[in-house]
């Protein structure tokens, strides 16, 4: 006999979508396929009328992290202990946070504290990309073969420092020649970069002069964190990953430039992805104007509607690979306490939104297919960054995370449907489809507006990349 048996509903698969059953036993998925009516199970959900799409995998969040953009409030963002609640209501069951390391910290050491943070403080599953900051010793990069074989084979880095100088802000750069140094070591050992890319030079010269100019105000982003600065360190990592042989995820992608740069290195067969995130691309840099427009704002910037239409483009078809959120989780006044270029408080409280949004403005809106919905918000997150086929598919074997979003559902977001903090940027925002039922593991963690999850639910989940999502585009 099934534990659980999810029965009437059309069931998202990378064979396509139909009406199948899904059978669970234990934590896995025992079963999908044509309803055998023989098939028992201790429950039954009737999903008629809704959809069962892969557990939503969230590839970016910066949860209890300091907030290197307001260094002197002394502030961090929320913990999993709020934001993975959100993520459970909003059909999330696996994110994966960062764990930075810093001279002269060893990577391994790092790597403990941040799993012990997060032991018993998660309601869903989670894992972390290793961050690479600063001047790091050399021999810290002979750590990343051992660092891979442990289960955590992706590592973050950023070509830029972001912000200018503070007295409290470290460096998070690295040069060059390390990120050189770090995809060597990367592609021998079946691993992938992570990069933050952005031309340091020109951000650093674009915030001397905004400041000579007097022209500080926040609604500049746009024009600090520039397209022609993603396009240029795209083009350099690009370069510098065939030189070497590394794959590469682009963080937050913003600019069309940047979208243009990764399906051409793809078209040469290079293992190179893009990610994109739900706030880049439906809002517009106009927006930083509005009351509260600083809620939408995430580095390097929010960007034009011609760079929308790319990111859509890449989402729909093929190019952008996933749709995440950079999640920075703060109250409305923190997330509001800077309002100059050098201060905007970064990142997005998106993660609850992220699976809701997408399938209302991509499904429901732009015609984005059903499988491709699944691929952008689990399947490929799950292969490139090494959870498939573990996470982010239904099938047999797979861990049971599976989310029912019901379509029928048409409303304006409001405040009361949010989970997390005292405010949502999402707050106003039509939507139609949204999810009501989270399993994680085969245990259902949210039904119907209530939480059954509790605090240390969530696991940490050991990764290891297929290498042919290293080797080509596959994803
Ligand atoms: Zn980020």
């Amino acid at each position: 006999m099934l534990d659980l048996l999810i029965r009437n509903g059309t069931v998202v698969t990378p064979q396509g979508a139909g009406p199948w059953t899904i059978g669970v036993s234990g934590e896995r998925i025992a079963y999908v396929g044509i309803d055998d009516p023989s098939l028992q199970a201790g429950r039954t959900i009737d999903a008629a009328g809704k959809l069962a799409v892969p557990g939503g995998i969230e590839p970016h969040a910066h949860l209890d992290i300091f907030d290197l953009t307001n260094p002197d409030s002394g502030r961090s963002t929320l913990g999993p202990e709020e934001d993975t609640r959100g993520m459970a209501f909003g059909g999330t069951t696996t994110h994966l946070d960062f764990c930075f390391v810093e001279p002269p910290m060893e990577i391994t050491k790092a790597i403990e504290e941040r799993c012990a943070r997060w032991r018993g403080s998660s309601y869903v599953d989670y894992s972390f990309h290793v961050g690479l900051m600063g001047a790091l010793p050399l021999q810290t990069f002979d750590q990343l073969g051992d660092v891979i074989k442990q289960g955590f084979p992706s590592f973050k880095v950023f070509t830029t420092d972001v912000l200018p100088p503070h007295p409290k802000r470290i460096s998070v750069r690295l040069d060059m020649g390390r990120i050189q140094l770090a995809m060597e070591k990367v592609a021998r050992n079946d691993g992938i970069m992570v990069v933050h890319a952005e031309d340091d030079e020109l951000v650093q010269f674009n915030y001397q002069r905004f400041a000579a100019e007097g022209r500080t105000e926040g609604h500049n982003l746009h024009l600090v964190h520039t397209k022609l600065s993603e396009e240029l360190a795209f083009e350099r990592i690009i370069r510098l990953a065939r030189s070497t042989g590394a794959a590469v995820y682009f963080v937050h992608t913003s600019a069309r430039e940047g979208v243009e740069a990764v399906v051409e290195a793809r078209g040469h067969g290079r293992p190179i992805y893009a990610e994109t995130l739900h706030q880049y691309a439906l809002f517009t840099a106009d927006d930083y104007k509005q009351p509260r427009g600083f809620c939408h704002h995430t580095y390097p910037s929010l960007k034009y509607p011609e760079d929308h239409q790319a990111l859509w483009h890449g989402l729909v078809n093929d190019g952008v690979s996933t749709m995440a959120t950079d999640e920075f989780p703060t109250t409305l006044e923190h997330k509001l306490l800077g309002t100059r270029i050098d201060n905007v408080t970064g990142g997005n409280l998106g993660a609850e939104a992220r699976m809701g949004i997408t399938y209302t403005e991509g499904v429901v809106r732009r015609g984005m297919s059903l499988p491709r919905f699944a691929e952008v918000t689990a399947t490929n997150a799950a292969r490139i960054l090494g959870l498939y086929p573990r996470k982010g598919v239904i099938a047999p074997g797979s861990d049971a995370d599976i989310v029912l979003i019901d379509p029928s559902i048409k409303k304006i977001l409001r405040r009361e449907d949010f989970h997390v903090s005292d405010y949502s940027p999402w707050e106003g925002w039509s939507i139609e489809g949204w999810p009501t039922t989270t399993i994680l593991r085969g245990k259902v963690i949210v039904e119907d507006g209530q939480l059954f999850g509790k605090l240390g639910d969530g696991k940490l989940v050991e990764r290891k990349i297929n290498p042919v999502v290293l080797r080509r585009p596959a994803s």
